[in-house]
């Protein structure tokens, strides 16, 4: 069955850091939201026109981690990385003002910080940084573990709660490392005892040939226990993007059984 669309309207907006922008949207019927227990909730935003997708097409579409919404009063927010002047959604964010429509498919999701995990590790770049505020609010307070957030320098990192057990690394781009510096910063994390639960986005390069390997088959965690893809690639449209997700499922199933899960292909 396809997913729900609903329409939402921008009420206000906020510049969270130079490079990110919080837009809180007001929805008549957020009745698609109930029961949705995924901390890394998503939502689809269709910026064709949403009778295609009832007519079997595709319009254009981007996709967003879908935050705090509150299906009584019909409110959510989504935090954009705002990237430069290419692109739909980043500049459509930026020059959003209260009033502006927008409709979104969804939510959709696959993870949430599994209470029993002995610990957690949470790493991305600024477009998973939503998602891992959200998993940070949904862990209990005894949880022990890593988050490592890499942004492009100081003036973009943003507050964390996290619960005093959970190290917050912030890594800066500008210091050197570039993209690579996640990886190498998870790398080399002090592995803590018994069962991890791990969520990894970000940019796909980093996060696939990077990071996963190293979870999966260096440290032989269960695929069960790590949710870990690309949120976007450097040079790649969403749209270009998806292939390049496709081809490597293709490339991974060539080689051994299925090693990207459906619901990470089908994002
Ligand atoms: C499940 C899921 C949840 C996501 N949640 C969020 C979220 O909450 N907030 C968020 O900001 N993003 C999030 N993303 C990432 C977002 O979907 C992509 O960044 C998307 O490509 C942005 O669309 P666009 O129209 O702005 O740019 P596109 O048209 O897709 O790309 C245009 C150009 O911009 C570059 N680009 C795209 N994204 C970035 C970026 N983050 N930084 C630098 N350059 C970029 C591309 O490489 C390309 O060269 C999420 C992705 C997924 C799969």
């Amino acid at each position: 069955m396809s997913k729900p669309l609903t329409e939402l309207t921008v009420v206000a907006t906020e510049r969270l850091t130079p490079s990110m922008v919080r837009l809180r949207f007001r929805a008549d019927d957020l009745s698609a939201f109930a029961g949705s227990a995924h901390t890394d909730r998503y939502v689809k935003l269709v910026f064709g026109d949403p009778a295609e997708l009832a007519a079997g097409g595709r319009p254009v579409m981007r996709t967003y981690t879908a935050l705090e919404p509150d299906v009584e009063a019909g409110t959510l927010s989504i935090d954009f990385v705002v990237h430069g002047d290419e692109g739909v959604a980043g500049p459509w964010a930026a020059a959003a003002q209260p009033g502006d429509t927008i409709t979104v498919r969804g939510p959709g999701g696959a993870y949430a910080p599994d209470p029993d995990a002995d610990w957690h590790l949470l790493a991305g770049d600024e477009a998973a940084l939503p998602a891992i505020r959200q998993a940070l609010t949904a862990l209990p307070a005894e949880a022990v573990g890593h988050v490592v957030i890499e942004v492009a320098d100081a003036d973009h990192e943003q507050p964390l709660h996290a619960p005093a057990g959970i190290g917050v690394t912030w890594l800066h781009r500008s210091a050197g490392g570039g993209r690579a510096a996640l990886v190498d910063a998870v790398r080399s994390l002090e592995w803590l005892p018994g069962r991890v639960h791990a969520f990894v986005h970000g940019e796909a390069q980093a996060v696939m040939h990077g990071i996963r390997p190293y979870l999966l088959t260096e440290r032989g965690v269960p695929r069960a226990d790590a949710s870990v893809s690309g949120y976007w690639r450097v040079g790649r449209t969403e749209e270009s993007f998806r292939q390049w997700k496709a081809d490597l499922a293709a490339a991974e199933s060539a080689n051994e059984p299925t090693d990207t899960s459906a619901e990470e292909a089908s994002r």
